[in-house]
């Protein structure tokens, strides 16, 4: 023995992290009612281990020793009370123990663990799409001990715990490599020491697992990789047990797609969308994308680079025959071969939404909710997509309700026949969308109007411009054709009774906006703002800006609606001060109307009042009722 090993033998007591013992508890506590799944858990491990090892063994055949017979071994001790699970795959030395076994390394833990609201059935299911892993045995055992052994190391090492908070962690002998983990069953749990009970377990959770799982000497499952086996021998339920196997989902997923493809192209894909987005659908670095296998050798968990990342909550694998066995992410980033598979899986990906939408529309509303927003990212960034990307959006529109369902197709083939356009108006809500003042002219002409307010919305209308060679334009830009809509009463006699007050307006509201013209777009609202010709939105600039990065100002144009009293009353202002007041409630209640930011709100509101009691405050003759 090693000094370092001598060292070990005395047991080494040592505290969970806080996070692993809270987790922990919870739990126990909130999953017992589901708490056949341990077995599923542990037998997953005990299956990644083995892969890895057979990965592994790729490279260094000598040292790892013999791959051919990997495999788990259940072993039941009616008198000990313990249900032992046994691989021969590739162990771990002291410090994976520690690593593995004693913290929960996850990012976004605590976070997790705020969310967390006491509620059993939400809770658990929260705890299900977190990934229960190896502590669920503490479900039903008060004690587990782990004996390991890495492939190519002499020692082994012994750890326990009766999850209570601490573990040991002691040096020890065992004769192969791989991991034993014995479960001390907690008194009411004797149903897992039943043989027949345990094979009823893992027929319906592990059944896929492509190793052999065997109890008392028997094989007691299938042993074949789910997906090489033919379709026409799969049921539903076997696609959800593997899909929870590989995504660590406790829900079943919404829908998925097998095939094995032969040609130029060899592989076999198996694609899920989730029914449920994980935590980290928004964080960028987070781990994504499907496993690979190379000629059903695991390669890589998740490889990023096999679809597209607007893709990213899609699961599952491929399993491809062209790649090189030793591939790893560096080689698969400038690969042609992967660069021909990632397309070929994002078609697939797109066929199998196509499909959903088509054949379970309600099916895909619910998909739309969950990742509409990260599907929309495609029409950015893949453009060779872009027009099957256009036919899977859905939108709010002037006509729908609250949900986003209105496709760009229903749009178009509802369009009255003197319209040419797609209009759409973005905003940071529904309600401040379906109000905003921008809409009113196209209400009244009877225009439906599609109501946008994500975020990504701002890039997807400055990359889609067009749908079924319609033009996408927002309402509140300044296009020409915008304008020549809607219907103006007489513009040119509008104009010239105007010619005096627009230019006195500008000068009034004199580095604030680009212009003041007469709105053809409003009916019952006094001003509103657009954008000048060919600027980005106004929406999109504020976004930047929040976001730090450093935008040329580009100065809005206010639109007045000649119809209004407030306007008229501008037009037959002589008093200077009156006028500037006027000019300044405009400007700010055009501000406002889009939900924006008045920049000097005091400005404002001293000119409101000056309106309303008569400059001084004082009330009496001046006063203007609004
Ligand atoms: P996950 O499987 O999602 O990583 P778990 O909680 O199930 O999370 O397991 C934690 C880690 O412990 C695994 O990632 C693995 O490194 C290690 N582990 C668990 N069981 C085994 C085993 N049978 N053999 C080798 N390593 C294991
Ligand atoms: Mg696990």
């Amino acid at each position: 023995m090693s000094a370092e090993a001598e060292v070990n033998a005395v047991p080494q007591t040592h505290s969970f992290q806080a996070e692993t013992r809270q987790l922990l508890k919870l739990m126990i506590h909130s999953m017992y009612s589901n708490k056949e799944i341990f077995l599923r858990e542990l037998i997953s491990n005990a299956s990644d281990a083995c892969e890895k090892l057979r990965f592994l063994a790729l490279q260094s055949p000598e040292t790892l020793g013999d791959v051919s017979d990997l495999k788990v071994t259940l072993v039941v001790d009616k008198d000990a009370r313990t249900l032992t699970i046994a691989d021969n795959g590739v162990g771990m030395n002291e410090q994976d123990v520690r690593e593995n076994l004693g913290t929960i390394a996850r990012s976004g833990t605590r976070q997790f663990l705020t969310q967390l609201s006491g509620d059993q059935k939400k809770d658990s299911q929260l705890i299900g799409q977190f990934g229960v892993g190896f502590y669920s045995a503490f479900i039903v055992a008060d004690k587990v001990e782990v004996l390991t052994r890495k492939a190519g190391d002499e020692a082994a090492v012994h750890w326990v715990s009766d999850g209570e908070g601490e573990f040991t962690v002691a040096a020890a002998d065992k004769a192969e490599r791989g991991t034993e983990i014995t479960l001390h069953l907690r008194d009411d749990e004797a149903e897992f020491l039943e043989p027949s009970r345990i094979e009823h377990i893992v027929r319906r959770y592990s059944d896929h697992i492509g190793l052999p799982i065997s109890l008392d000497g028997n094989t007691i499952n299938q042993a074949r990789a789910l997906w090489t086996r033919p379709k026409s021998e799969l049921k539903d339920e076997d696609y959800q047990q593997f899909y929870q196997h590989i995504a660590h989902d406790w829900e079943a997923p919404a829908v998925w797609a097998h095939h094995k493809v032969e040609g130029n192209l060899e592989y076999t894909s198996l694609l899920y969308i989730p029914k449920r987005a994980p935590m980290d659908l928004w964080d960028r670095d987070q781990a994504r994308g499907l496993q690979l296998y190379v000629k059903r050798v695991f390669i890589l968990d998740r490889a990023a680079e096999l679809l597209p990342s607007y893709l990213r909550f899609v699961r599952g694998l491929v399993d491809s025959a062209d790649l090189p066995l030793n591939v790893s992410r560096e080689i698969l980033q400038g690969n042609r071969t992967a660069g021909k598979l990632k397309s070929a899986l994002t078609k697939r990906v797109l066929d199998l939404l196509d499909d959903l939408a088509k054949n379970r529309p309600d099916d895909y509303a619910e998909f739309w909710k969950t990742f509409g927003a990260v599907l929309k990212e495609g029409i950015v960034e893949d453009a060779p997509n872009q027009a099957r990307l256009a036919g899977l959006l859905r939108f709010a529109s002037t006509t729908s309700g609250e949900r986003q369902s209105v496709t760009l197709a229903d749009y178009v083939a509802r369009m009255p026949a003197e319209q040419t356009s797609i209009y759409f108006h973005s905003a940071d809500s529904l309600a401040a969308a379906r109000n905003s003042p921008h809409l009113e002219g196209f209400r009244k002409k009877g225009f439906e109007v599609l109501l946008l307010t994500d975020r990504i919305d701002e890039w997807v209308t400055a990359h889609l411009s067009e749908f079924d060679g319609r033009k996408l334009v927002s309402v509140a830009a300044a296009a020409a054709d915008v304008e020549g809509v809607i219907e103006t009463a007489d513009k040119a006699k509008l104009d010239g009774d105007f010619a005096e007050t627009l230019p006195k307006l500008q000068q009034a509201l004199d580095g604030r906006i680009a212009s003041a013209r007469l709105s053809s777009r409003l009916t019952e609202s006094p001003s509103c703002l657009v954008a000048a010709e060919h600027g980005v939105s106004r929406r999109l600039e504020e976004m930047l800006r929040q976001a730090g990065e450093s935008v040329p100002t580009s100065l809005p144009i206010l639109e007045i609606n000649a119809e209004h009293p407030l306007v008229e009353r501008l037009k037959g202002c002589n008093d200077e001060a009156d006028f500037a007041d006027l000019a300044e409630l405009l400007l700010g209640q055009a501000v406002l109307a889009e939900g924006g930011q008045l920049s000097d709100p005091s400005r404002f509101v001293k000119s409101l009042n000056a309106l309303l009691l008569g400059r001084g405050g004082q009330g009496g003759g001046a006063g203007l009722i609004l």
